[in-house]
């Protein structure tokens, strides 16, 4: 038989739309210090949409997007599909690209035209040692303070340079302030997120959602391969993490975290290595598992 408090819990949680696929996450949950939300999809809604183009080297903002479509046409990845869709409701069929290659957490690359190019974000032109031209610069500030995530157009061969920028922006869901709040109001003593992301959008998005400095703590560019590192580093300090993710990328840290939470319409790797699932990808959600952790201890007391 299954015990009276597990079964009353379950009810209370699946009226909730939480789904405990691990019990003893739940009971972790009520004790966990920091809890880490990943950026894109989680914090934010994860639909981008185009905000601006500019070109540079004598390249036009038009063969800027034209090009980028063409080299993001194999991606499946959300920030590929945004350029692709709002080329195709400019002008149509973008250009033919051939072999495509990706650079997971930094970008992609192929072949348009005989030329080789690539589209990618800062992790991208670290790896290839390269800066945007100054031209670029204040439309690149403008955006990423705006919190809008910025890929370049990038020229590979004898002469690699970045032909242009696009950026792209992603709206912050409108309940995910009243989601931190919620948790501090509960105890949670540090509010976190970890994105691949560059550090400036990072920055502007914590900033709208009233990241104290300090306290809170903001983890960029961090390649997916590396984003489980961070919880083990806030687990080194003595805290007890509780993960917050809807990606593939962030299954390894939804796994390592004491409670790990898939959101939403998470990847199926996701859902697997979570603890806890919520049905909505309404982030005040998590607070919700924290009431049901301490609902359930006190039944059980
Ligand atoms: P997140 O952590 O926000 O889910 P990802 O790890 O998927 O992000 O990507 C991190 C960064 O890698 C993006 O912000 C972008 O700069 C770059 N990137 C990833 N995929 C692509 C792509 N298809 N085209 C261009 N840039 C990409
Ligand atoms: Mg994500």
């Amino acid at each position: 038989a299954i015990p009276l408090v597990i079964s009353i819990t379950t009810a209370v949680s699946a009226k909730a739309g939480i789904l405990v696929k691990d019990r003893l996450a739940i009971e972790r949950m009520r004790t966990v210090d920091a809890v880490l939300f990943d950026k894109t999809g989680t914090l934010t809604k994860g639909e981008h949409t185009v905000a601006g183009i500019a070109g540079a080297e004598g390249t036009d903002s038009d063969e800027v997007l034209h090009l980028a479509a063409a080299v993001e046409s194999d991606s499946e990845h959300p920030l590929a599909r945004a350029i692709v869709t709002y080329h195709g409701h400019e002008h149509g069929e973008g250009a033919h690209a051939s072999d495509f290659r990706s650079r997971t957490g930094k970008g992609v690359e192929a072949t348009v035209d005989g030329r080789r190019y690539a589209v990618g974000g800062p992790a991208l032109l670290r790896e290839l040692d390269i800066e945007a031209p100054s031209e670029l610069e204040s439309d690149i500030d403008t955006w990423s303070g705006r919190g809008a995530t910025v890929l370049h157009l990038i020229a590979l061969g004898d002469e690699t340079k970045v032909l242009g920028a696009i950026a792209l922006e992603d709206e912050v869901r409108p309940e995910a302030k009243q989601a931190i709040a919620d948790l501090r109001a509960q105890g949670v003593q540090k509010i976190a997120m970890i994105t691949g992301d560059a550090r400036a959008v990072a920055e502007a998005v914590a900033a709208d959602l009233g990241f104290v400095e300090g306290r809170d703590e903001v983890f960029a560019e961090v390649l997916p391969a590396d984003k489980d590192q961070a919880v083990i580093g806030l687990q080194q300090r003595g805290l007890r993490v509780a993960m917050v993710g809807d990606g593939v990328n962030d299954a390894p840290a939804l796994a390592r975290a004491d409670v790990g939470i898939a959101i939403g319409a998470g990847t199926d790797v996701a859902i697997e290595s979570a603890g806890v699932v919520l049905a909505s990808s309404d982030p005040r959600g998590v607070g919700g598992v924290r009431r049901l952790s301490k609902a359930s201890y006190r039944k059980m007391i």
